[in-house]
């Protein structure tokens, strides 16, 4: 049985150019709620190809990302897997199936990321978040590593984002990221943060 990896939350519209065209044959909610099923994009000439390989990476992701429903935690390390300074830092659970998503879609994408691992006790960020375990005093631990990335390009979960406020409070700045991890290539090249 595979974990639930939340497909259903990405808001596919607010990627859409919302012009109304109907070079699809649609309009852009009527193909936000056809694409949502997994119908690829072929033709939008609003959308940059950038923009059309991510959204349909997100499209495809239920066929290739999946998590097995484990009954247990599983604890990993915790730290930063470093890339490169400039690139976005992903923070996450220390869970492996949570890690291995997020790197799978990214590395599909082909763009460079940092990964911090946070103490969650082996908990998906999803039971994380559920017990409290997903906040500032676990990201307070991994401080010295944070100096060696840049904080502007710190992303949570969106599923964390009760816990927004105080992490921001800590290290200055946090953006909230997409729930689902299919969605992390489309939403960071829409926030800029791939320049
Ligand atoms: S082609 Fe693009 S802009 Fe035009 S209606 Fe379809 S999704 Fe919207």
């Amino acid at each position: 049985m595979n974990a639930n990896l939340y497909f259903d939350q990405i808001d596919f519209y607010a990627y859409l150019p919302k012009k109304d065209c109907l070079e699809c044959g649609y309009t852009c909610k009527e193909f936000a709620e056809i694409i949502k099923k997994g119908k690829r994009i072929e033709n939008c000439p609003y959308l940059t190809q950038k923009e059309v390989e991510y959204l349909n990476l997100a499209i495809e992701a239920r066929d290739f990302l999946k998590a097995p429903m484990y009954p247990s935690t599983i604890k990993t390390k915790t730290g930063l897997v470093f890339s490169n300074e400039k690139a976005v830092t992903i923070v996450t659970a220390n869970y492996p199936y949570t890690q291995a998503v997020i790197a799978e879609v990214l590395v599909r994408a082909k763009i460079d990321f940092n990964m911090l691992v946070i103490d969650t006790e082996g908990y998906s960020v999803d039971m994380a978040v559920y017990l409290g375990l997903f906040n500032a005093e676990r990201l307070r631990e991994q401080m010295e590593e944070l100096e060696k990335v840049d904080r502007k390009k710190i992303i949570i979960p969106g599923l964390a984002k009760n816990a927004k406020k105080e992490i921001e409070d800590l290290i200055g700045s946090a953006i909230l990221g997409p729930i689902c991890c299919a969605e992390l290539p489309i939403f960071l090249l829409k926030m800029g943060l791939l320049r």
